[in-house]
């Protein structure tokens, strides 16, 4: 049998055949011009391909929550937009142009248009040019882009996936992703965790994969076994019996509290992470609020947003991160579009440095919606790097009457430097996702790179610790909300580490605590000397993992 190896970023283990995303559809060629007889056939058959599409990305969004259903009902109205439909008709009524040939030349020219019009409208470009393929792929009989849509249970291969897919991906259909592409922090990664599907990318022999090749999928170790045999087939294809619920707070087997927390990104993630029993959460992502906008959002829509995430948590923990644009999230009102290297440029925290407003107003916001919660409010900075900056964000915050003011750990200089950050800020979150970032110097969002780009890296474990010791002398609590907490296997290295509180995707949750909960603190410390002792990422996991027993029982 013919092991594949990857790095596994969503735990499960399941077995089916492959289905491969379709790759990019080519342009039409002009052909010969259609009788003047086949043109009126040729006219509706755009009608009939532009409703199917449309309907299509009609039922995905109605499957779909928060931003990507708003995505892909906006994208589902372009489908049938008569400057697409109805101008190509006319090309095939006037002039016999082939349909798919007319769809793609009419939908290539408005493309451009809105590419030249910039900002907003320039975003739409890629929009229309998603809708244009899906309409030519059901004139052709071609198979269109994205998931691909199937009567049984599969694995989904491609090289990466796009936030449309993602959006449009059905949990019960796609039992496995494997992805020749991405990175442990990358969109799919985040995604496939969200949903609770397994999931390997960076996978080296993943583009060799045939439509109907069975594959047996670890998520947890990182391994695609090719044409498995019939015991690694009994053993995978049913998944394994990992809790699915969370059995109440978060704790060592001998009771050493260790809060689980849910990582949010909207309103709708809130209900739904309060639904799986979260008990807080650890890191709400403020930036769908203000991306995709031209300026900020007001102060009274971000108090309605930000209090329906409160009300979810009544009584306990919420912390709020201010905005955190740049980089991976540009946000052309506060960040530049030309500096040379935006994930060392002004990002996070830095971008109030010019635009002070921007925090000033979320800070209003937070501290009305507080006023009128019964959650605990808490808010951190991300991407803080020095005590100046940590001083002067508490104060701002103190000034807008908000009491409890963290940092995020996301910079090497402030994880070696936070017994001096933490004099002032209450707490600290390790956004482990950057810090391992910035720790390797290796892009989060490059597959080349994934191997590097783990938390399991001694190097960050190390920092990790010194950031614990450095808060405990002055008392102060140490969470995690990068990826690194929703792994099982991570997570009481973390814990051992010092860390006392876990935040991550909801789905990871159960696992996490089910883990969490077969290990003493003591047994928790050791493994986090045995990772810190280890060589390599690679030593440092194998070495924790062959010690967990009840990761493979449960197929972690
Ligand atoms: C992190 O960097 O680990 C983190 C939680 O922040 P984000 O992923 O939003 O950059
Ligand atoms: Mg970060």
């Amino acid at each position: 049998m013919q092991v594949l190896r990857g790095v596994g970023v969503s735990p499960g283990r399941r077995a089916a055949p492959v289905a491969r995303m379709a790759g990019p559809l080519s342009e039409p060629t002009a052909g010969q011009p259609l009788p003047e007889e086949d043109r009126e056939g040729a006219v509706e058959s755009i009608n009939a391909a532009s409703q199917q599409v449309r309907d299509e990305l009609q039922a995905a969004a109605s499957r779909a929550t928060g931003a990507a259903a708003e995505i892909l009902t906006v994208t589902a109205t372009m489908a049938t937009d008569p400057s697409l439909v109805k101008a190509a008709q006319s090309q095939v009524r006037d002039d016999g142009v082939r349909p798919e040939r007319a769809v793609w030349v009419v939908a290539r020219d408005l493309a451009d248009q809105l590419t030249a019009l910039g900002g907003n409208m320039a975003e739409r470009a890629t929009d229309v040019r998603d809708v244009r393929d899906r309409i030519v792929a059901r004139l052709t009989g071609e198979s269109g882009p994205g998931v691909p849509v199937r009567d049984e249970p599969y694995v989904l291969v491609a090289h990466d996936l796009a936030p449309a897919d993602t959006a449009a991906l059905d949990a019960e259909s796609v039992v496995a992703i494997v992805t020749s592409g991405g990175g442990p922090t990358s969109h799919t990664s985040i995604l496939a965790r969200s949903l609770g599907i397994p999931c390997v990318v960076a996978t080296d022999g993943a583009d060799s994969l045939a439509d109907g090749d069975v594959v047996a999928v670890d998520g947890g170790v990182g391994n695609v076994v090719v044409e498995p045999d019939e015991e690694t087939l009994a053993r995978y294809r049913d998944g394994a019996d990992a809790p699915t619920s969370l059995e109440g707070p978060g704790a060592t087997k001998d009771g050493h509290a260790v809060a689980l927390l849910a990582n949010i990104g909207d309103p709708s993630g809130a209900a739904g992470a309060a639904k799986l029993g979260a008990e807080g959460v650890g890191l709400f992502r403020t930036e769908f609020c203000f991306l995709g906008r031209e300026r900020a959002p007001s102060v009274a829509e971000q108090v309605e947003q930000y209090s329906r995430v409160l009300a979810a948590f009544p009584g306990r923990k919420v912390v709020i991160r201010t905005l955190d644009a740049g980089a991976d999230k540009p946000l052309p009102f506060v960040t530049s579009a030309d500096e040379p290297n935006p994930a060392l440029g002004v990002r996070g925290l830095r971008t109030s440095w010019d635009h002070p407003e921007v925090l000033g107003d979320q800070l209003v916001a937070i501290a009305e919606a507080q006023s009128a919660s019964e959650a605990e409010v808490y808010v951190m900075a991300p991407m803080v790097a020095t005590v100046g900056e940590a001083e002067a964000f508490v104060a701002e915050c103190a000034k807008h009457g908000i009491d409890r003011a963290g940092i995020m750990i996301e910079i090497p200089a402030a994880a070696l430097r936070a017994k001096d950050l933490l004099a002032s800020a209450a707490f600290a979150s390790v956004g482990t996702n950057d810090l391992t970032q910035y720790a390797l110097a290796s892009d989060r969002e490059l597959a080349a790179l994934a191997a590097l780009s783990t938390p399991w890296q001694p190097a960050v474990l190390d920092l990790i610790a010194t950031a614990c010791e450095g808060a405990a002398v002055h008392g102060r609590p140490v969470g995690v909300c990068g990826e690194a907490a929703a792994d099982p296997a991570l997570a009481p290295v973390l814990v051992g580490l010092g860390v006392t509180s876990l935040s991550m995707t909801a789905r990871s949750l159960p696992a996490v605590g089910a883990v969490l909960a077969t290990l003493t603190l003591d047994e928790c410390r050791d493994l986090a000397t045995l990772a810190r002792e280890a060589a390599s990422a690679e030593q440092a996991r194998d070495a924790v993992r062959a010690r967990i027993s009840v990761l493979d029982v449960w197929g972690l």
